[in-house]
């Protein structure tokens, strides 16, 4: 069957498959490729994307290389087109943008034609979890990327592992741990390795979950219930999905908590009777890695206190506080005494940026000059460390007589890079809480551990 396009999107772009439109850099939008079968929605050219920077029919989008860049197209819209031109003047590569949205029906004599290129333009990526986590539609607060890659680090999945996740929510984390788990073979629904447990109480978010892993082509990986974690558990049919990672971003983590477990056991730490019909969802042989998701730090509390009394190790807890840096060189060294002072206004900024250049271009002259005697001592020099200012920029003259414009700007004159942090709006996420279940250890275990290993005897 067909590779997911998140896991093997294959060369090249292709219909019925998920492509990311980038529309600007923090602008993505998802859109399944159609291949054209006749007009749709009053567009002669078939499925048309449209966005402010232009339609983009999807035939101007299938069998591309992922990555390309594509030009917007300027479609002649018929009636709704000639109502357009009643109202502006437009030149031909003016891109048209969705304007022709909730626009009055087309009828097939008003059915838009691609004409004619534009400048407006996209770019077409192959999804990642990255871009989908940027992209998809919210139903509910979800897990960005800076926290779940070092979670599904500390969890240790990895391609093989077995995941159980709960609640699924709006999938942004279960399709970057289906990515983690897969293992880069050919799969069918019966592999055991690599698998994601996703488990979600909600009806109407359970349903869009599982129409978006079928569409993504996730089904052999991602096997979603509709489910109670904290009153029904992990079981799957009955049987243990074998977890070596679980994740919960819940309400109520510690309500959940005894479910995962290698005991039947109460809630509270309670031991429990056994009739024998109650199965761990946890892998019996390998230790088991957990992390849970909360916003507030009483969750925080309450679930670590469950940790602690259902035999968890080595829990901890980290933030993770994401800063975007923006790097950009920015117009400094103008530090010129002026009439003002030496907080020069924008007019003194130009000014003395002009000062400066006559003072360079002098500069840099000079040591032409003195490069080129033959019997110069100077001819290997280098710009002399006296003759920078304080802060590294060169030391001015008392006026720029003779100054004229460098035609190129020395890069140091373009400005020094600096790198600010951008505002975040979204500071803080989560707290994230670490803990480990070993794996229960009896004779029988410490005997094979010993036959493996003789020199332990
Ligand atoms: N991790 C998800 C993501 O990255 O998109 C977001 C999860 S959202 C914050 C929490 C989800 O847990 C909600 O969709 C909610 O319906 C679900 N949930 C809450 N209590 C639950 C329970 N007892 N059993 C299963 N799911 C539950």
């Amino acid at each position: 069957s067909k590779t997911s396009p998140f896991l093997d999107p294959g060369l090249r772009t292709s219909p019925n498959t998920l492509a990311i439109v980038s529309l600007s850099r923090d602008n993505f939008q998802p859109v399944t490729l159609k291949q054209s079968t006749g007009a749709v929605d009053g567009y002669a050219e078939g499925a048309t994307l449209n966005t402010r920077f232009g339609s983009f029919p999807h035939s101007t989008l299938l069998d591309i290389p992922w990555g390309s860049q594509v030009r917007a197209s300027v479609v002649d819209t018929g009636s709704r087109g000639r109502k357009r031109r009643r109202n502006e003047v437009e030149s031909e590569d003016t891109p048209t943008p969705s304007q022709d949205e909730g626009d009055d029906k087309a009828t097939p004599s008003s059915l838009a034609k691609v004409v004619v290129a534009s400048s407006g333009f996209v770019y077409i990526l192959r999804p990642t979890p990255e871009l989908w986590t940027s992209s998809l539609p919210h139903r509910t607060q979800v897990v960005y990327t800076p926290d779940y890659s070092y979670i599904l680090q500390r969890i240790r999945a990895r391609p093989g592992s077995r995941i159980i996740e709960a609640g699924a929510g709006s999938g942004s984390f279960t399709h970057a741990s289906a990515r983690a788990v897969y293992d880069g073979y050919p799969r069918n629904a019966t592999d055991e390795k690599g698998k994601v447990f996703s488990f979600e109480f909600h009806k109407p978010r359970y349903e869009k979950m599982q129409e978006e892993i079928k569409n993504h082509l996730l089904e052999d990986i991602v096997h979603i219930t509709h489910r109670d974690v904290y009153r029904d558990g992990f079981l799957i049919d009955g049987k243990s999905p074998e977890a070596t990672a679980v994740f919960l971003d819940l309400p109520a983590p510690w309500e959940a908590l005894h479910h995962l477990s290698r005991r039947k056991i109460q809630k509270g730490g309670k031991e429990d009777d056994n009739d024998g019909s109650w199965k761990s969802p946890l892998d019996p042989k390998q230790s088991v890695y957990i992390c849970t998701f909360s916003p507030c730090i009483e969750q925080v509390t309450r679930t670590v206190t469950e940790m602690r009394t259902l035999g968890w190790t080595g829990i901890d807890m980290v933030e993770i506080a994401h800063k975007r840096f923006t790097v950009m060189r920015e117009r400094v060294g103008v530090n010129l005494p002026s009439e003002k002072g030496f907080n020069p206004t924008p007019a003194d900024v130009s000014e003395a940026v002009k000062k400066l250049k006559g003072d360079i271009r002098r500069t840099l002259d000079f040591h032409k000059a003195q490069q080129s005697r033959p019997d110069s001592e100077a001819s290997d020099s280098k710009m002399d460390v006296d003759e920078q200012a304080p802060n590294g920029s060169l030391k001015p003259t008392p006026n720029g007589e003779g100054a004229t414009e460098v035609d190129e700007e020395p890069t140091f004159l373009q400005g020094r890079i600096v790198h600010r942090t951008e505002t975040e709006l979204k500071t803080h996420t989560s707290y994230l809480v670490f803990a480990i279940l070993p794996p229960e250890w009896d004779e029988e275990a410490e005997a094979a551990a010993l036959a493996k290993w003789p020199c332990g005897k």
